[in-house]
């Protein structure tokens, strides 16, 4: 039997290196100094962890990816780099006050997008050597500039892949969009130009943005002391009816684990707000931030990376907002009482159906209930130094699937009947 914090590894990789050029290559394959235009942005795979549970929850655990196991405060060697789980979704962080709520009418996280996410696949790269072609015949059936750049973003996923290759050979060359659509590999910035091009094209208004991404690689700032701003990323503003929106087609287009590229689409980043999305990419220039007000570099560098996120939190199936849940820290006190609450991804979707578990030190399980604010809320209280809390949600109950059983119903179940679950997200006393 594996403990919880032996499966799930480690988030926050200490690498005793002040300098989070999150997004460089290891350092032993570095041969050159890269600047943005040729990238260096790898993201880290992100994690599903399921387990089966019976009675007394035993922990069978499984990891997809399998990741390696890193024990908290272990400094990697060079080279060995470790993957922060939160990659795929700019961390919970604390807020003084909550994001701008937006109306259903520019909510981009509960519109259908399967319309242009199906058109988007109909047009496989290698019968396209012209962009312009391409991108006409890939937006114009939309009128909405949305569901234009959304089926670039999705055509994108389907078509580039990330240039492992060359990111950890240390080889990446400035390349044209031309080149991107030959070839079919592209780094961040390849992504990005071809993503411009292709908009121009639509007639939408984009842009490239270089900036710091919170990727692959990317070191938490654990004593303080703030590195200096380097841009080794790049990403798209477009023009929305409702203003300037933030997309990265890269992380959206997959991850990368053991330097082998996974593909695996990541729609949140297209739908974040600014807000969210500035969680994990700092421009270069403020304007870019395209926010009602900015923020420094310090505060985002020193910004708390909240809870590991497994991949299940924001999975279609769970959709849960990294944003809103609490508590926002990664690392709790121990022996302290804490409100937990999690929350749907956007307001305008109700209650989850889900039975959500709180874990304390992989044995006691609480469920979390209603708390007639859209949210599934419960109190805990941590144990000593080292251990850790998760929130999981029982994905199987007595043969029944997860969304068709009630909390009630578990309780009256639990002890009696076998279950499964799945990891959501995990925090650490310390
Ligand atoms: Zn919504």
């Amino acid at each position: 039997m594996k403990k919880l914090d032996e499966v799930i590894g480690y988030s926050g990789p200490e690498h005793g290196n002040r300098v989070p050029s999150g997004n460089s290559p290891p350092p032993r394959h570095r041969s050159t100094n890269f600047g943005t235009r040729n990238g260096v942005d790898a993201q880290p795979s992100p994690r599903s962890l399921r387990r089966t549970g019976n009675n007394g929850g035993s922990f069978s655990t499984e990891s997809t990816p399998k990741s390696p196991r890193i024990p908290l405060e272990t400094r990697p060697k060079p080279g060995d780099w470790s993957m922060d789980d939160s990659w795929e979704h700019p961390p919970a962080r604390k807020q003084p006050e909550s994001f701008p709520q937006e109306s259903p009418a520019v909510c981009l996280k509960c519109r259908d997008f399967s319309t242009p996410d199906h058109h988007a696949s109909r047009f496989p790269r290698q019968s396209y050597n012209n962009i312009r072609q391409l991108a006409i015949e890939l937006t114009s059936p939309f009128s909405d500039p949305i569901d234009k750049a959304r089926a670039i973003f999705t055509w994108m996923h389907e078509n580039i892949a990330y240039d492992v290759e060359n990111f950890f050979n240390g080889t990446v060359k400035a390349s044209t969009p031309e080149a991107t659509l030959r070839s079919g590999l592209a780094v961040c910035a390849g992504y990005a130009d071809l993503f411009a091009a292709m908009a121009s094209h639509a007639n939408l208004k984009a842009v490239v943005v270089q900036g710091h991404g919170k990727g692959y690689g990317y070191c938490r700032v654990t004593d303080g002391r703030i590195p200096k701003f380097k841009a080794g990323h790049a990403w798209n503003a477009v023009k929305f009816p409702h203003g300037w929106h933030l997309i990265d087609c890269c992380w959206g287009a997959g991850s990368v684990s053991e330097q082998k590229f996974n593909k695996r689409f990541a729609p949140s980043f297209f739908t974040q707000s600014p807000e969210e999305f500035r969680c994990r990419h700092f421009p270069s220039k403020a304007s870019n931030q395209h926010c009602r007000d900015t923020i420094s570099w310090e505060t985002y560098i020193l910004m708390d990376d909240g809870p590991t996120i497994y991949r299940d939190f924001t999975d279609a199936r769970v959709d849960f907002s990294p944003y809103t849940l609490e508590p926002a820290t990664l690392v709790l006190a121990p022996k302290t009482r804490y409100q937990f609450r999690v929350t749907r991804s956007c307001e305008h979707q109700g209650q989850t159906p889900l039975v959500v578990l709180l874990c304390v030190d992989g044995k006691e399980k609480l469920p979390l209930r209603n708390d007639g604010r859209g949210g599934l809320t419960c109190t805990g209280t941590t144990g000593s130094t080292g251990t850790t809390l998760s929130l999981m949600y029982i994905t199987n109950l007595d043969g029944k699937p997860s969304g068709s059983f009630t909390v009630d119903y578990y309780e009256s179940r639990v002890g009696r009947a076998a279950y499964s679950f799945s990891g959501l997200c995990q925090w650490t006393v310390g």
